[in-house]
C-alpha cells in the first residue's frame, strides 16, 4: 500500500489522479489532498477518500472546511496556508507526492518533498522551471525519485532506456518535444489581438486548468517545457527539437545514434503519464480508452513558427541563457496570463510584457532560493507596471 498527498486535489491534474487511484483501492491510500479556496470540492473529495490531512491556502478557508468536515462527522484534521502543505508534502507517513499545484505557489511544497526524499511526481513545471539547478541538487542529495507528469517528459521517459544517466551513455542524438500548436496554430495573425479568454482556454486536444491552456496557446507551455526537459534530463537546449504535432497523439519522442527514433504514443489524456508515474516501474489500468488508428488515420509535424508564437521564442533564449532569467520569464508570464484572463491586457500583450521584464532585468546566478525568490518578485512588480501601462495604451 502506498500513501499518497495530492497537492492541488481540486485541480485537473488532481481530480485525474484521485480517479486513477480510485481504480485501485489495493494500492493507494490518500494521505492528504490540498486546494486553493474551494472548500466544496475539497469537502466532496475529503467524503469520497477520507485522507489524514486536507490543507486549505487559507485560515478562513480552512474554518469553513473544518465546519463541513464535522457535519458529516468526518475525522480529517485541517491545516492552513504554505507550512500546511509542507507538513503534508514532507511527513513520515507520506511515501509519494503528486506535486500538481500550478505555478510558483508551488514550489516550496514540491521542494519539501524532494527534500525529505519522497517519490516526487512532477505536474507544477513551473518549480523546475524556476529553480532547476536547485531542484535537481536537491534531488540528488535528498534521494528523492523524480518522476515526470508532463506528458512530455513522461514520454520522453518512457522512451529512455532504464539507466539514463545522460544522452551520450545513452547512445542519444536528441530529444523531440512535440506540442500541438494550441488553438491559435491556423488563426490569421491579424486576429490574434481580439481573442477571448475562452477561445484561448478551449484547447483542440486537452481538457487543462486555466492558466495552461493560455500558454498552450501562446506556446510558452512548450517553451517552459523545454526548460523543464533541460533539467529533468541534465541536457543542453541544442539537444532539443521541438516539432508541432496538431494530434497530440505522439507525446514526445527520443533519437538513437543509429538513427531510431522511439515515440510514446496514446489518446490525450492525463491519466496515462499520471498511471504511469504512480506505478512505476509496474504498469496499472488509468482508465484511458485505446488508441484507435484506423480512425486516427494520420499524423501531421510542422516546424514551429516563432512570429505566431514569440514566447516560444523567449522562452528557449532564456533557456540558453541561464540564471535566474528563467524565474524573471515564469514570473512576468503568470502575472500576464492573468491579466489577460482578468480581460485587463489583450491575448498579444502577453510576449510583450514577458519581453519588456526580461529586458529590464539582470540575470543572477541562482546560488540559493532566496535569489530566485527575489528575481521572481522583482519579475512581478515589474509585470504589473507593464500590464497597467499596455491598459492606459488600449
Ligand atoms: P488547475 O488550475 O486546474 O489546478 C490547480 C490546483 O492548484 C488547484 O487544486 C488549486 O486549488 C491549486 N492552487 C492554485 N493556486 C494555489 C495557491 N496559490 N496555493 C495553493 N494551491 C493552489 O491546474 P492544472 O491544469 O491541474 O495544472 C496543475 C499543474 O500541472 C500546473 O503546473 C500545470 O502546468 C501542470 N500540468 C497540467 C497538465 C494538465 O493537463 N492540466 C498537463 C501537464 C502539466
Ligand atoms: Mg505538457
Amino acid at each position: 500500500m502506498q500513501t499518497i498527498t495530492v497537492l492541488g486535489s481540486t485541480g485537473s491534474i488532481g481530480v485525474s489522479t484521485l480517479d486513477v487511484i480510485a481504480r485501485h483501492p489495493d494500492r493507494y491510500q490518500v494521505f492528504a489532498l490540498t486546494a486553493h479556496t474551494s472548500v466544496e470540492k475539497l469537502l466532496r473529495q475529503c467524503c469520497d477518500c477520507r485522507p489524514r490531512f486536507a490543507v486549505m491556502r487559507d485560515e478562513q478557508s480552512a474554518e469553513q472546511l473544518r465546519a463541513g468536515l464535522q457535519a458529516k462527522g468526518l475525522e480529517t484534521e485541517v491545516l492552513a496556508g504554505e507550512s500546511g502543505l509542507e507538513w503534508v508534502s514532507a511527513h513520515d507517513d507520506v511515501d509519494s507526492v503528486m506535486a500538481a499545484i500550478v505555478g510558483a505557489a508551488g514550489l516550496a511544497a514540491t521542494l519539501a518533498a524532494v527534500n525529505s526524499g519522497k517519490k516526487v511526481l512532477l505536474a507544477n513545471k513551473e518549480s523546475l522551471v524556476m529553480a532547476g539547478g536547485l531542484f535537481m541538487k536537491a534531488v540528488a542529495e535528498s534521494g528523492a525519485v523524480l518522476l515526470p507528469i508532463d506528458s512530455e517528459h513522461n514520454a520522453i521517459f518512457q522512451c529512455m532506456p532504464a539507466n539514463y544517466q545522460n544522452l551520450e551513455q545513452a547512445g542519444i542524438r536528441k530529444i523531440l518535444l512535440t506540442g500541438s500548436g494550441g488553438p491559435f496554430r491556423q488563426t490569421p495573425l491579424l486576429d490574434l489581438a481580439q481573442v477571448t479568454p475562452d477561445q484561448a482556454c478551449a484547447h483542440p486536444n486537452w481538457s487543462m486548468g486555466r492558466k495552461i491552456s493560455v500558454d498552450s496557446a501562446t506556446m510558452m507551455n512548450k517553451g517552459l517545457e523545454f526548460i523543464e526537459a533541460c533539467w529533468m534530463f541534465g541536457v543542453r537546449p541544442d539537444d532539443i527539437e521541438v516539432v508541432v504535432h496538431p494530434q497530440s497523439i505522439i507525446h514526445s519522442m527520443v533519437e538513437y545514434a543509429d538513427g531510431s527514433v522511439l515515440a510514446q504514443m496514446g489518446n490525450p489524456d492525463m491519466r496515462t503519464p499520471i498511471a504511469h508515474a504512480m506505478a512505476w516501474p509496474e504498469r496499472i489500468e488509468s482508465g484511458v480508452a485505446s488508441l484507435n488508428f484506423t480512425d486516427l488515420a494520420r499524423l501531421d509535424f510542422e516546424s514551429p513558427d516563432y512570429q505566431r508564437f514569440p514566447c516560444l521564442r523567449l522562452a528557449t533564449e532564456v533557456a540558453a541563457r541561464g540564471g535566474t532569467l528563467a524565474a524573471t520569464l515564469n514570473a512576468a508570464n503568470e502575472v500576464a496570463v492573468d491579466a489577460f484572463l482578468g480581460e485587463q491586457i489583450g491575448f498579444t500583450d502577453i510576449p510583450k510584457v514577458i519581453e519588456q521584464v526580461l529586458n529590464g532585468s539582470d540575470c543572477h546566478e541562482p546560488v540559493n532560493l532566496d535569489v530566485v525568490k527575489v528575481a521572481d518578485a522583482e519579475a512581478r512588480e515589474m509585470a504589473y507596471q507593464w500590464v497597467a501601462r499596455l491598459q492606459r495604451t488600449a
